[in-house]
């Protein structure tokens, strides 16, 4: 059902999409509104199947392939045959409803149009659509290639047939596919939310580190890291507004109250891995 995908945002989330699907045989255009990011993301690709190549888990030929699958676009209009298109920009409800409104105007009609978002309502992303019908949620985690589960997110009016074509799709590229309806932070989000919250309120109360919560959560109930940890990965620009747009669409329910800690370093700038120093400094 899809062969050619047009990825826009060729950040962290963008990129490990783009490889994915090039990977598993997709054709795939990628557009950022900074022509930067996308050599950025293309040559960071490159880089990573480069390595597959070194342990020798990717044939040259495949290397070749799939590189060559991967192309840039240098504006919208250049997605207008995509099968597929999947933003991945910043988490801001009024700039996707506008890039899909834009994008309306340049694609086929039968052309899906699918959010990376983390929080926001696909509903209400598709109500700024003419075919709120073909809007759909497809929700990655960080690092895509390596992170193999994706919400397949049901919006109030998405059509069943762009569903099991997402869930296809997922499963083609060897990730599992969970459907879920458009409940605020879907099932990933609204789980895992209560750790991320309670240890910045444990860090806030003074009660134990950073370093301490993230070792008793790795080393007690077995996560694969621990919520600091994972703020730092994932960015704590993005995780804040995470927690404070779930905070909103649960009609400020306290179990969700967002911590004036992380507020406070995202507006210092200590962001995580991104910008050198989070809950941890990186080199
Ligand atoms: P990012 O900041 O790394 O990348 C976003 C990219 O989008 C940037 O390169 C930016 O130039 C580009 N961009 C912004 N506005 C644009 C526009 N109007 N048109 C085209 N390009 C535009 O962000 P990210 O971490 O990759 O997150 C992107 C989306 O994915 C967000 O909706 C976020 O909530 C979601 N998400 C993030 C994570 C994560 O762990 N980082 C996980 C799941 C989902």
């Amino acid at each position: 059902m899809f062969n050619r995908i047009g990825v826009i945002g060729a950040g962290a989330m963008g990129r490990g999409i783009a490889q994915l699907f090039a990977s598993s045989g997709q054709q795939v255009l990628m557009y950022d509104t900074r022509a930067e990011a996308i050599a950025d993301a293309l040559e960071f690709n490159r880089n990573l199947l480069q390595r597959s190549v070194a342990k020798g888990k990717l044939s040259q030929d495949d290397y070749d392939a799939t590189v060559a699958r991967m192309q840039p676009a240098s504006s919208l209009e250049d997605l207008k045959d995509c099968d597929l298109i999947i933003e991945a920009i910043v988490e801001l409800l009024e700039v996707k409803q506008n890039l899909f409104r834009d994008l309306e105007a340049i694609v086929r009609e039968d052309c899906l149009l699918a959010t990376n978002t983390s929080s926001l309502s696909v509903t209400r992303i598709a109500a700024g659509c003419q075919r709120p019908e073909r809007v759909a949620g497809f929700h990655f985690f960080n690092p895509v290639p390596l992170m193999k589960i994706v919400e397949v997110v049901r919006g109030s009016r998405t059509d069943e047939r762009y569903i099991q074509g997402l869930v296809e799709l997922a499963e083609k590229a060897g990730h599992f596919p969970a459907i879920t309806p458009d409940t605020p932070g879907f099932l990933v989000n609204h789980a895992g939310r209560a750790f991320g919250t309670e240890a910045l309120r444990m860090l806030s109360e003074g009660v134990a580190t950073p370093q301490q919560i993230d070792r008793i959560l790795r080393d007690g109930p077995g996560f694969r890291m621990g919520p600091f940890e994972l703020f730092d990965l994932t960015g704590l620009d993005v995780s804040h507004a995470v927690m404070e747009s779930v905070y909103e669409q649960f009609y400020h329910d306290p179990r969700y109250t967002p911590s004036f800690i992380a507020a406070q370093r995202v507006a210092a700038g200590l962001l995580g891995r991104k910008t050198g120093q989070g809950f941890y400094r990186y080199e």
